[in-house]
């Protein structure tokens, strides 16, 4: 049996995370302190509980944040007027709305409001069509995270053939153009699709974006594939059916200490970056 490599998210956040306590001290001497305001509306537990980490992991590298929680019954109109403020607010440098907001909201209105330069989650059309062209400031996290695995475990992806499962506009479709700007050749799968695990067998790289446990099984991938599962369902358990991946992926992320752990630490990224551009370094 050829060894199999865990890609280990915790470790690569907690490098990131520490190169990047630097800079906020860097920061701190001169007088800035990098914030980031997020934005629950309602009381979803799990959005609550996401909220929660992201705050605990700014505080951690001595970051601000702002926590902002909105009553269940909130208008688009107020909440397009609060994140308007934040915009305005020169000691806030990223803005998270948490996904999914209730349903009388008009969610992509109120992302559209979230200004560039403070889209730290790549939520906004222009961040996402400067992340297709290549030069986004701040591309999607969970995409980005799954990026810096790869470039962490020095993963090639040029010329590898990357088969991505779910096209939403924050996951499935950010990361298969960034694989593409990686000189990946990409199919990216989506509900629709009618030969999955034929497709899925044709991957070098396999991402798994679609929001069911452990639905990809392990014999739709190939021999020595990659496997980067981004699934994160209730148990703890992702996208992909990890023990009967593992016997055949070469590399594979576990759920959870997997993605998750590096789209928080992409999401402090941005968030630094935003303010070092701000304070005009
Ligand atoms: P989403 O918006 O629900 O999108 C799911 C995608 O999967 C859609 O494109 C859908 O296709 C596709 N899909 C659904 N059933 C399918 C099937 N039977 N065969 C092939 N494709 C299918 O979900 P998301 O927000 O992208 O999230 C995906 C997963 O990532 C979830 O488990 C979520 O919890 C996780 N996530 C993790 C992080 C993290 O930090 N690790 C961050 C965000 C999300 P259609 O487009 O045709 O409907």
């Amino acid at each position: 049996m050829t060894e199999k490599l865990i890609l280990d998210g915790a470790r690569v956040a907690g490098e990131i995370k520490e190169r990047l306590k630097e800079r906020v001290e860097a920061l701190a001497a001169k007088g800035t302190i990098p914030c980031l305001a997020t934005i629950l509306v309602g009381d979803d537990p799990a959005s609550e509980t996401y909220v929660r980490m992201k705050g605990n992991a700014c505080k951690q590298l001595g970051m601000d944040s702002r926590r902002i929680h909105l009553d269940a019954g909130t208008s688009t109109e107020e909440l397009i007027q609060l994140i308007r403020q934040l915009n305005d607010d020169p000691l806030v440098h990223g803005i998270l709305l948490q996904h999914p907001v209730p349903h009388q909201i008009d969610e992509r209105a109120a992302f559209e409001s979230i200004g560039i330069d403070k889209d730290v989650d790549g939520v906004t059309t222009l961040g996402f069509a400067q992340n297709a062209f290549g030069y986004a400031a701040y591309p999607s996290c969970t995409p980005a995270a799954i990026i810096a695995i790869l470039d962490y475990y020095q993963i090639p992806m040029e010329g590898k053939h990357a088969v991505v499962v779910g096209r939403s506009p924050i996951l499935g479709k950010p990361v298969s153009l960034m694989l593409l700007n990686r000189n990946a050749t990409v199919t990216i799968c989506h509900s629709k699709t009618t030969n999955l695990p034929e497709l899925l067998r044709e991957g070098d790289i396999v991402v798994a974006a679609v929001g069911r446990p452990k639905f990809i099984q392990g014999d739709w991938i190939r021999e020595g594939a990659v496997v980067l599962d981004a699934g994160y369902n209730e148990g703890n358990v992702g996208d992909v059916d990890y023990d009967a991946c593992l016997t055949r992926a070469s590399a594979i992320t576990p759920v959870p200490a997997g993605v998750g752990p590096v789209t928080i630490a992409m999401l402090l990224k941005h968030t630094i970056d935003a303010a070092e551009k701000a304070a005009g370094r």
